[in-house]
């Protein structure tokens, strides 16, 4: 009955229609479109605030309205409703050091807007949302960052451009130039030997792109491994430590330079693994979880016996196994000493799977000791603001809606985070991210 008198409107001429109306027809609320209520769902919001248990989440056109105890968030009439009774919501996940490169199942030589888009697809099917690509950047991802409006379904990214690695401090004016021009959002040095395979690039060189980067504005996000090169990059203005100190356990000296300059500190533990892990046969190559999204021919090739052997016999697979152990410790004096800790893990190149990887990382920080708060800040409010990631990290009112629907709660056990119901990116469901 009630449906035929919302639909008696249109049947009558206008005017009789106009006359009838406040007394035939009681109207339905016009339709608010774009306007859509996440209903009766545990939330928690990236800044710290404990979880929300009925809490309602409005999103208009892509972007957060309200959120809050669905007895403080007025739900406006015509908005449409989803009631998502039983999951927990969270922010999307932002990584703070990941690479959307030009790898292509095992293989380089692919930057192509396609590849690209593929990467950034597949982090956003396992909730990754945010992507702060340090390094190997151009063109075609800062055209990409360039689009992320309210029809986006795939990871948003935020660009580095190119890494310096060695050269004179004027080949590397001539890197930032071109990582400028782009425009790069940060800026990305690489100070390391590779466990002495290389020389490590000039302290002279090391102050010029910091100055460069003070003179842009821009962040200098840095590469390295040793304690000594840590400190250094911090007296000189890194902007990120982007890797965990490895060589020896990180001292009182680190911890203050750290506190000091604000700067964020990324474990990016996955990466490490990914060195040596293919010496064998990995377990999580049986992980369903993993083999949803993974390429069969890949895993074959990286289950060659010959190939194992020789990643197995690799002198740096085996250096990059014994840092591990100082890499989960130092984590945890980092974290004990309240320095922020942003999320990342590295993963792009070859081998290091995105979108899984980062539940790896995940497992590795509760394994290093953090609680699943602290990774969960680490992964979504903190990271974002360790790089000034805008409209990200937190859900609140004024930032995108890019969030995460899970059946369980990450705050009891952080493998929750892959316990995938739907991802969310600017209030747009993620194709192929439902029920993993
Ligand atoms: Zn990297």
């Amino acid at each position: 009955m009630p449906d035929r008198l919302f639909r008696c409107r249109p049947l009558l001429p206008a005017l009789l229609a106009a006359a009838l109306t406040p007394v035939a027809c009681a109207q339905p609320p016009e339709p608010l479109p774009g306007v859509t209520a996440f209903t009766g769902v545990a939330l928690w919001d990236g800044t710290g605030a404990g979880l929300i248990e009925d809490a309602v989440l409005l999103v208009d056109r892509g972007m957060i309205t309200a959120v809050g105890r669905a007895s403080d968030v007025e739900i406006p009439a015509g908005a449409a409703r989803e009631d998502l009774t039983g999951k927990t919501i969270v922010p999307g996940l932002v990584n703070a050091h990941g690479h959307v490169s030009d790898v292509l199942g095992l293989e380089g030589g692919h930057y192509t807007r396609e590849n690209l888009l593929r990467q950034l697809a597949l982090y956003a099917r396992y909730g990754i949302t945010s992507i702060a690509s340090l390094g190997g950047d151009g063109a075609e991802a800062a055209a990409l960052r360039d689009e992320q409006d309210e029809t986006l379904d795939r990871a948003r990214i935020w660009i580095a451009g190119e890494v310096i690695s060695s050269g004179t401090p004027e080949e590397a004016e001539a890197s930032v130039e071109r990582s400028l021009a782009l425009p790069a959002d940060f800026l990305k040095m690489r100070v390391d030997t590779n466990l002495g395979a290389n020389e490590r690039v000039s302290s002279e060189t090391i102050q010029r792109v910091m100055e460069l980067g003070e003179e842009a504005g821009k962040r200098v996000t840095t590469h390295i491994f040793y304690l000594d090169d840590a400190k250094e990059v911090l007296r000189a203005g890194s902007g990120l430590i982007a890797h965990s100190v490895r060589d020896q356990p990180v001292d009182q000296e680190f911890l203050d330079l750290m506190a000091e300059t604000g700067v964020c500190y990324v474990p990016t533990l996955v990466r490490e693994i990914s060195t040596f892990v293919y010496g064998d046969i990995p377990e999580f190559f049986d992980d369903p979880f993993f083999l949803k999204d993974a390429d069969p021919a890949v895993i074959e090739e990286l289950g060659d016996p010959e190939r194992m052997a020789a990643v197995a016999a690799s002198p740096a697979a085996q250096g990059y196994r014994e840092a591990y152990p100082t890499a989960m410790a130092n984590l945890k004096v980092v974290a004990d000493a309240r320095i922020p800790i942003a999320f990342g893990t590295d993963t792009g190149p070859a081998g290091r799977f995105q979108g899984y990887f980062e539940h790896i990382e995940t497992a590795e920080m509760a394994e290093a000791g953090l609680t699943a708060e602290q990774i969960l800040r680490s992964a979504t409010g903190d990271a974002a603001a360790c790089l000034d990631l805008e409209g990200v990290g937190t859900l609140e009112p004024g930032k995108w809606a890019d969030f995460i629907v899970l059946d369980e709660n990450p705050l009891e056990d952080i493998a929750a985070l892959r316990s995938i119901s739907r991802v969310v990116i600017a209030g747009n469901p993620v194709p192929g991210s439902e029920a993993n």
